[in-house]
């Protein structure tokens, strides 16, 4: 009888485990479902310190020469590479 009882005891323990764990992931699915990131690439004249925002393309890296700057010319880079919170529609 008290085995039997122990062993109720540990099977609730455990549905209950698994039942706060399932909450838990469907919350964080939720969070991941709320935010949503864009990268942005920003392009940075060296000469007059001209820059440039835009959409992160595939094979952008940092340093990497872009066109030439509209101001003066020069050439310029990609001076930083981040992620930006995209509010949901
Ligand atoms: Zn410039």
């Amino acid at each position: 009888m008290q085995i039997s009882e122990l062993y109720t005891l540990l099977l609730l323990m455990l549905l209950l485990f698994l039942i706060t764990s399932l909450i838990r992931v469907f919350i964080e699915r939720k969070k991941l479902k709320r935010e949503q990131f864009q990268t942005l690439t920003l392009i940075k004249c060296s000469k007059c310190g001209y820059t440039e925002e835009r959409e992160f393309q595939t094979g952008d890296y940092i340093l990497k020469p872009e066109k030439e700057c509209p101001k003066c010319k020069a050439q310029t880079r990609i001076f930083k590479i981040y992620d930006v919170k995209v509010p949901r529609k």
